[in-house]
């Protein structure tokens, strides 16, 4: 035994229990546990739930950044840190916001600090923009300062302390407002807090912060006149009218494209609106265009625009004036479903089955399922709208999946299904021609992008004046370099992925090279974005490389040979840098400058040009053969939404499908634009392999740039998976680990395991024991994503 006297320090006096009230901080950064903090006395009234603070972590008490989550009396631990000081007075994160980022935490297996710094924009979050004022306050009672007052002679000082006796209790004055309001200077103001009369401290000017920003209130304009609804669009705007104030609703708004869904959106929200409530619009990214933006800001007063192109300090404006109640339409892509509305009536969801919904990095976030379940909280209704339905919410509506099934979502009978069959005007949806490239040649010498009738068709649509759009969703030039005498493909030193050639900027298209000719650009990798030089020859054997497949850049080519006049644009990620380089095109396109714009999928969604009548799909193809359960339902998607560009006018519509393919059922579908057929025949074999929506599917994803670790991770990681799995004896199936479809990446291997459930509940219970485990904690090596939208 030791003796105690010779070790004085080991046998300390117990530590007084500390005293509440304590907080439980949320850690910015991925530490997945939160911490419990002591609240010093002074930050005891001050301190809120949702605020963001300052705290020491760790054996040397570094400082790190948090948000309250809880307040509480209790505390199981002996020992406890103070709270450093609170970073923001404002509440940050709402408590609908909290109670969503906590589910959010648990769903997508997020550490609730990495959450919730989604859900606070970081120009917020560092105050960006933000002015300060220096605030003057009384330092006594005024009882005191009074006679203080009475006793003063300098007339400057009594200008003052009157100016400052007339203050509110507890308010203060800017120091130049004052200083200008009682004749005074700075710094005879200062001198009187040298003597202990005045305080003066730095603080926050919120209220400049809530002074309109540029685009809220443009109001008026031809965009502002309401149309007057169809009947289709009545029976849906009355359906959902009667479902504003009754609680929590999911509603599918399935109408054709053309159909007119924004006008229904737009009644909507003014209902919400006239009750002074708030809505959220959450567009693609893509769709928040001049055109689209325009539609809610000539509508509606204060709208707030939410997209990548804002400065860090208009976000930081918008997000004050939302927060304050000052904004009653916010508008915007993903990270818009966290607009810290005061009073939410709605959430509006457009082209809900965008995959770019889904956030790709932690938390993997679906922006709809995240709005469906902000819903929930808040108890008020949100609309989905589409024309190609995803098939998760398709499947919802037609099975109205219990709530154990689906913990995001609802009870029977939330589901609702509202549909709006036909364009607007009686106009007719376009015509589809299908085109098979392997007979076209067949019949043609050389390569031709351009099939006989897709030439014939754009020649005669340009002869008329009308406009044309063409798509084909690969950027580049070709997508394979290839040597033809020893067969070796050039791929990427880092990916599994074959390199794309792309022109070097400044080389132009007319009367460019061709097969035959020189070669002068660049091999792209799209995966790591490695950039290499074309090598002259090939590396293995020295022969001539050819080109093959093809790409944006390619059509751009043999459009410029075959319409030597013909006023046309590329659009694609290339090319289109910034989003105003795409409205400044989209704003040619508008005025007849450009008569054909051709491009990605960036083309193929939300426009709306009554003078294109020709939309040419290249290769209908292109993502049909991609290892992803899901590729048929993006084809479909995305030539029926391409499809809908057509026709939107008075001229009808017409639209050219070229494909290798011509009797995939996929394929034929969308010509018919059969939705419903389309979604029946694919339900049914999702459902005979067990594949989402029918089940749900966690997809984690393992990496390293040793080969051999990489296999002891997952090796170790599909052990603690396969014991947690075994509790739920085959409800939960596990598959892998196995190589991604995409082997390697930017250098690091990459392994997956897909685990398969008909019950998420049971799917988030595996999760939950792994995470608790720790089993996820080398967060920079393993993600783990629930309700995966893409396998590559
Ligand atoms: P969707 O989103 O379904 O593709 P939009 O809402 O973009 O369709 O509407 C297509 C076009 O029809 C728009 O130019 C819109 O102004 C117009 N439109 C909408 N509703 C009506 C209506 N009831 N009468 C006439 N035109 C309408
Ligand atoms: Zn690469």
């Amino acid at each position: 035994m030791l003796n105690s006297s010779l070790f004085p320090e080991m046998i300390e006096a117990p530590k007084p229990r500390p005293e509440g009230p304590f907080a439980k901080v949320a850690i910015e950064r991925s530490l997945d546990r939160t911490l419990d903090y002591s609240i010093p006395r002074p930050f005891i009234h001050a301190l809120r739930v949702g605020q963001r603070v300052r705290v020491p972590l760790g054996r040397r008490n570094k400082p790190a950044y948090g948000y309250v989550i809880s307040i509480h009396d209790d505390c199981d631990f002996p020992t406890i840190k103070p709270i450093m000081a609170i970073d923001d007075e404002r509440v940050l994160v709402t408590p609908g916001l909290m109670e969503l980022s906590r589910w959010i935490g648990r769903y997508y297996c997020t550490p609730l600090g990495t959450v919730i710094e989604s859900v606070v924009p970081s120009a917020v979050k560092k105050r960006i923009g933000l002015d300060y004022v220096s605030a003057v306050r009384l330092a006594q009672p005024r009882e005191q300062m009074q006679s203080v007052l009475e006793k003063t002679k300098a007339p400057k000082r009594r200008a003052i302390l009157a100016r400052l006796l007339l203050l509110e209790p507890d308010h203060s004055i800017d120091l130049v407002r004052l200083a200008n309001e009682a004749g005074a200077t700075a710094p005879t103001i200062r001198k009187l807090a040298r003597l202990g009369l005045i305080t003066i401290t730095l603080e926050a000017d919120f209220e400049a912060l809530n002074t309109l920003s540029e685009n809220l209130g443009t109001g008026r304009g031809p965009e502002s006149i309401e149309l007057p609804l169809n009947e289709d669009q009545q029976l849906a705007f009355d359906e959902l009218h009667s479902r504003l104030e009754s609680g929590f609703s999911v509603n599918l708004l399935h109408g054709v494209t053309g159909s007119g869904k924004t006008e229904v959106y737009l009644r909507c929200i003014k209902a919400v609106v006239e009750t002074g409530r708030q809505a959220i619009v959450l567009v693609p990214e893509i769709a928040l265009t001049p055109q689209t933006v325009q539609r809610f800001t000539a509508r509606f007063e204060r709208v707030a625009i939410l997209h990548s192109g804002l400065s860090a300090s208009q976000r930081h404006r918008y997000w004050q004036q939302i927060w304050t109640g000052k904004a009653d339409v916010v508008v915007g892509a993903r990270s818009a479903v966290f607009a810290p509305l005061p009073n939410l009536g709605m959430i509006v969801v457009d082209e809900e089955h965008e995959a770019s919904y889904k956030q790709d990095s932690a938390p993997r976030y679906h922006a709809r399922d995240v709005a469906i379940k902000r819903a929930q909280i808040e108890s008020i209704p949100v609309l989905l709208g589409s024309a190609t339905p995803s098939l998760e919410t398709y499947w919802r509506v037609q099975r109205q999946t219990p709530a154990t099934q689906s913990p995001e979502v609802a009870q029977p009978k939330q589901y609702h299904l509202l549909t709006l069959p036909n364009r607007v005007r009686g106009l007719k949806m376009p015509e589809v021609e299908l085109i098979d490239l392997k007979q076209e040649m067949r019949m043609r010498r050389g390569v031709h992008l351009l099939s006989q009738r897709l030439e014939h068709l754009l020649k005669a649509t340009v002869a008329e004046g009308h406009q044309a759009i063409l798509l084909l969703n690969r950027r580049g030039y070709s997508n394979f370099v290839y040597c033809p005498s020893c067969t070796n493909v050039i791929s990427c030193k880092y990916c599994d992925a074959t390199m794309t050639y792309h022109r070097s900027a400044g080389v132009k298209a007319r009367g460019g090279s061709n097969e035959e000719g020189v070669h002068t650009g660049q091999l792209h990798c799209h995966y790591c974005l490695a950039v290499n030089p074309l090598p002259e020859k090939c590396p293995d054997c020295g022969k001539k490389l050819s080109l093959f497949g093809l790409g944006t850049q390619r059509v751009e080519e043999e459009l410029a040979k075959k319409f030597p006049d013909l006023k046309f644009a590329r659009v694609d990620s290339d090319t289109m840098h910034h989003a105003r380089d795409y409205e400044a095109l989209l704003g040619r396109f508008a005025r007849g400058e450009v008569q054909v714009m051709l491009g990605t999928q960036m083309i193929a969604k939300g426009l709306d040009y009554p003078n294109v009548t020709l939309v040419g799909v290249i290769s209908g193809d292109t993502a049909l053969s991609l290892p992803d359960f899901r590729a048929a339902e993006r084809t479909f998607q995305l030539i029926t939404q391409v499809a809908g560009r057509a026709g939107r006018g008075d001229a009808p519509g017409r639209v050219v499908l070229q494909t290798f393919m011509p009797k995939d059922p996929t394929i034929l579908s969308a010509i018919r634009q059969d939705f419903t057929g389309f979604a029946t025949s694919e339900l049914l074999s999702r459902q005979q392999v067990g594949l989402p929506p029918i089940t749900r599917m966690v997809r984690v994803i393992l990496r390293d740039q040793e080969e051999a670790k990489l296999h002891t991770l997952s090796q170790n990681l599909a052990a603690t998976l396969a014991e947690a799995i075994a509790k739920h004896g085959g409800a939960v199936t596990m598959k892998g680990p196995m190589p991604c479809a995409i082997n390697r990446i930017a250098g690091y291997n990459r392994a997956q395991i897909l685990l398969n459930s008909p019950s998420a509940a049971r799917l988030q219970d595996v999760l939950l024991r792994v995470r608790k485990a720790g089993g996820f904690a080398t967060s920079d090596r393993i993600a783990v994503d629930v309700d995966p939208v893409s396998l590559l």
